[in-house]
């Protein structure tokens, strides 16, 4: 017996319908839910935020707190009224004399603000202005503090900076031991412009504060040395 053809048709239709159906009854699949948020446990305490607490850096703007040094008083950057000079900024290494490598080590300082005696006859008179590098800082913070303590009115005077003449450590009668930091660029006397002893016990201090590392009052200066190595050691020959 022959197969009606009709039957293949509905097959197909019942297919394409099964088909549908099972796409119009297919259990949607569940679009999971979007898990639950985590539960927000707490915090547990949080570190606070380390504190920066800015050190107590000595700078043109800063007090100063020291009222003065007496004369013949001193005092090192850590505030010692005791420690020695030697102890505070070191021994001399070095007398630098002007034909050495060490003494192109030394720099200029031309700060405006500052007044450089020079009294030296030339080529010496530059002397007042020669210095190790890590002078300037300090002057620049003292120069900054003198006009600030007294309104404009003074300036800060350099008498001596470095000295190749052995102009210093006069109580030493034998040329060979004079001893003194100036003959390496590492110390230099201050006064104040206009000159007035009146004020050097401040300017002293002032000059502790802008971070000289041993200051003593000397009566008719301020004696100011700082501890940074000798540009000595940066030569085989001084
Ligand atoms: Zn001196």
């Amino acid at each position: 017996m022959r197969l009606k053809p009709v039957p293949c048709l509905v097959v197909l239709l019942l297919l394409l319908n099964a088909c549908v159906s099972t796409q119009a009854k297919a259990p949607v699949t569940p679009t999971p839910s979007p898990s639950p948020l985590p539960t927000s446990t707490p915090n547990p305490t949080r570190a606070p935020f380390p504190t920066f607490t800015p050190l107590p850096t000595v700078t043109s703007e800063a007090a100063c707190p020291f009222i003065n040094l007496g004369m013949g008083q001193h005092i090192s950057a850590g505030g010692s009224y005791t420690e020695t000079q030697t102890s505070a900024a070191g021994p001399m290494v070095c007398r630098i004399k002007r034909t050495s490598c060490a003494y192109h080590h030394l720099v200029g300082d031309l700060n405006p603000m500052i007044v450089y005696k020079r009294e030296e006859e030339p080529p010496f008179d530059r002397e007042d202005i020669l210095m190790h590098p890590a002078m300037i800082l300090p002057l620049s913070r003292l120069s900054k503090l003198v006009i600030k303590e007294w309104g404009g009115e003074v300036r800060l005077r350099v008498t001596d900076a470095y000295d190749s003449l052995l102009e210093h450590d006069l109580a030493q009668a034998d040329e060979n031991r004079k001893n003194s930091l100036h003959f390496e660029g590492r110390a230099i006397d201050l006064t104040t412009f206009p000159i007035d002893q009146t004020r050097y016990g401040r300017l002293c201090a002032l000059a502790h504060c802008a971070g000289f590392d041993w200051v003593i009052n000397e009566g008719d200066h301020c004696h100011a040395a700082i501890g940074a190595d000798s540009l000595c050691l940066r030569c085989k020959n001084n």
